[in-house]
């Protein structure tokens, strides 16, 4: 299934003090590189432009993005969203980590749009981060936006901050979760998160 994909603005340097080529230039220069050579005279502007796009969910307002989306209805079954995919950078490298996210709910009057769900782990993943403040930005968002009964938030990811370099471990993958209300409190209602998210998960 292919998410919704946020609308992105991606914010271009204002004023010359603000532009990051340069600095990427004299990076290239530092690493022994010569950054007139063909293959790296525009590096410097599309590491520019990159790193923007990454880092984006800076720019993104979760009143914006979740504005009309809410809606009152009488369902009071567990939603879940599963296979999120998400790309984000690590605030210690600065090097990529990926993975999938499932996020769930147990509504209480109130329901919000599902595409509404990938676009706010979107606005966290864009951003350096660690993955469990991720994951827990994303539950508390929509804990404090639908103010349901329990979010139950499941984040798997991979580093390459750790398969690249250091460690290499290619292997190794983190799991992070956050779970609030009765997602935390009530145990049957922690096992049909966790049953809903192993269910699929195996059979694909
Ligand atoms: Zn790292």
């Amino acid at each position: 299934m292919k998410s919704n994909k946020a609308i992105v603005k991606v914010m271009t340097p204002k004023s010359k003090e603000q532009e990051i080529s340069p600095l990427i230039h004299e990076i290239l220069v530092r690493l022994g590189e010569d950054p007139a050579r063909d293959g790296l005279s525009r590096t410097p502007e599309r590491v520019d432009k990159a790193l923007r796009f990454l880092t984006s969910g800076y720019q993104m307002d979760p009143e914006k993005i979740l504005n009309g989306a809410l809606y009152d209805v009488k369902y009071d079954e567990m939603v879940v969203v599963k296979d999120i995919e998400f790309f984000s950078l690590c605030e210690h490298h600065m090097l990529p980590f990926h993975g999938k996210m499932h996020v769930a709910y147990l509504p209480d009057k109130k329901v919000i749009g599902l595409s509404k769900i990938p676009r706010i782990v979107d606005m966290f993943a864009r951003r350096l981060q660690i993955q469990e403040r991720l994951t827990q930005e994303v539950a508390n968002t929509l804990q404090e936006a639908v103010h349901p009964l329990g979010v139950g938030v499941i984040c798997e990811a991979r580093h390459f901050c750790m398969m690249m370099r250091g460690v290499e471990k290619q292997h190794s993958g983190a799991m992070t979760s956050a779970m609030l209300g009765a997602c935390r409190d009530r145990k049957d209602t922690r096992d049909e998160f966790l049953s809903l998210v192993n269910h699929r998960s195996n059979g694909s």
